[in-house]
């Protein structure tokens, strides 16, 4: 052959698995890694025996013509080839049943584990699954050695071929396939002391919520003096306020899915004392550790509804994923509120004129805000948030109805009362009355799905 550079290409994969095998005893699995990223469609244990059958070959060749036995034997790690070889050739080999130097023979007992995983998610749902090993040090010592010796070009980790081969193994077995991105379960395997993990991934479902009554909490909020164990204070409740909507959603789904914990994801909260009207408020719920998946929205849409109906109902309940909750929280929605405010200040009636002009002002603008007194925690910076629309709706002998919508995170009612001048310009400003927000409804969160 003219090109050398082909016939040196053709014996390195050779040339190298004999300088390993001529060093240390290695299965046809971790024989075959080392070429692992060579050849599609087959798997590192054939990988292996191609080489090693070849190497025996050469061996069988250098016994006939140099009566040299030592490439046959050194190549023959519990081989029947070999064995029945060096029969016909007149030599009395016993070849010793070794084990493999580097694995130490790990990939006969992988139906073990297999049966260790099944046990562990039996009462587990779920469509698709991930296989992970935690190699031990000693593993990756050694692989780093061989690497380290005889280089590691087109060669397989042993830790992504125990997850593959686990995994096509427990793939015939249960009615689920692998998947990367985002499985269901993750299946762990800790080599070194044999035991498996199961991370049983969260499930998440889209819905509206509407809170037709004032009183009730988005989240819970426990009792200040017992912090939810049940005191004097909170009659024994843990909660100072009626059960949220957080728990009254979280418990048929809890139900149904049998997970162990639910987390409320709101697209933003109203206070306590405003109703959530018009379309609802987006929201997704995350189950921890679901034992199902199929789960039936409908049902648990009825359920809320027709238990709780009056105070809190859902819809557009759906399966969702886990995006969906960096997606309502980053909408940032504007929101339309429909605000109770006082007629007459002090006794001094302000004009259905004197309103209007003052609500055309504050369209349009961009308002400052100072947290409000009324907010406990730590001050904020100044928030800056504009005023979309304004307009007055209807109008009785003591108060005024309007409806006001803003970006995303305003303080409505001090856009209102202006919170001693925390928040400027509001409407009390422009006005330069005392008014205050008797009443809030959110009436729309402007929210496409
Ligand atoms: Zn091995
Ligand atoms: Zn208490």
């Amino acid at each position: 052959m003219k090109n050398n550079k082909q016939t040196e290409k053709l014996s390195r994969p050779a040339k190298k698995a004999l300088q390993i095998l001529t060093d240390k005893n290695l299965c046809n699995h971790c024989l075959g890694r080392q070429y692992g990223l060579l050849l599609s469609g087959t798997d590192n244990k054939t990988r292996g025996q191609i080489l090693r059958n070849y190497l025996l070959m050469h061996g069988d060749l250098t016994l006939m013509e140099d009566e040299n036995p030592t490439i046959l034997e050194k190549t023959s790690l519990n081989s029947n080839l070999s064995k029945k070889t060096l029969e016909r050739r007149g030599l009395n080999h016993k070849p010793k049943k070794q084990k493999c130097w580097l694995c130490n023979n790990l990939f006969d007992d992988l139906d073990t584990t297999v049966d260790q995983i099944l046990e562990k998610t039996s009462d587990i749902e779920f469509n698709t699954f991930l296989v992970g090993t935690k190699l031990t040090p000693e593993l990756i010592q050694k692989e780093e050695t061989i690497w380290a010796e005889y280089g590691a070009d087109y060669a397989e980790s042993l830790k992504s071929e125990i997850n593959r081969e686990i995994g096509k193994k427990f793939e015939q077995k249960v009615d689920a396939e692998v998947e990367f991105k985002t499985p269901d379960i993750v299946a762990i395997i800790h080599l070194k002391d044999n035991t498996i993990e199961i991370n049983n991934n969260p499930i998440f479902i889209y819905g509206r919520y509407r809170k037709h009554v004032r009183g009730i909490p988005q989240t819970e909020w426990y009792c200040p003096v017992c912090r939810g164990e049940g005191c004097m204070r909170c009659d024994g409740e843990g909660s100072l306020y009626e059960k949220s909507i957080e728990k009254t959603i979280a418990k048929p789904i809890l139900k149904q899915t049998k997970g162990t914990e639910a987390i409320f994801h709101g697209a933003g909260r109203e206070d306590v004392d405003v109703k959530m009207l018009g379309n609802g408020r987006p929201f997704v719920m995350e189950i921890k550790n679901p034992k199902k998946r199929e789960i039936n929205h409908k049902e648990i849409m009825e359920t809320i509804n027709q238990k709780h109906g009056d105070k809190i109902e859902v819809k557009k309940i759906q399966p969702t994923n886990r995006n969906k909750i960096k997606e309502i929280k980053e909408a940032r929605a504007p929101k339309s509120y429909r605000a109770k405010i006082n007629a007459k200040p002090k006794g001094n009636k302000i004009t259905k004129q004197q309103l209007k002009k003052a609500l055309k002002q504050l369209e349009g603008q961009t308002i400052e805000q100072e947290t409000p007194r009324r907010i406990s925690r730590r001050p904020e910076k100044t928030r800056k948030r504009k005023i979309l629309e304004t307009e007055l709706l209807e109008q009785t002998n003591e108060h005024y109805i309007i409806k006001i919508k803003t970006e995303a995170g305003a303080y409505v009612k001090e856009i209102i009362s202006g919170d001693k001048g925390k928040t400027t310009p509001s409407l009390a400003e422009l006005l330069k009355k005392d008014i205050k927000c008797l009443e809030l409804d959110v009436i729309n969160v402007h929210y496409k799905n």
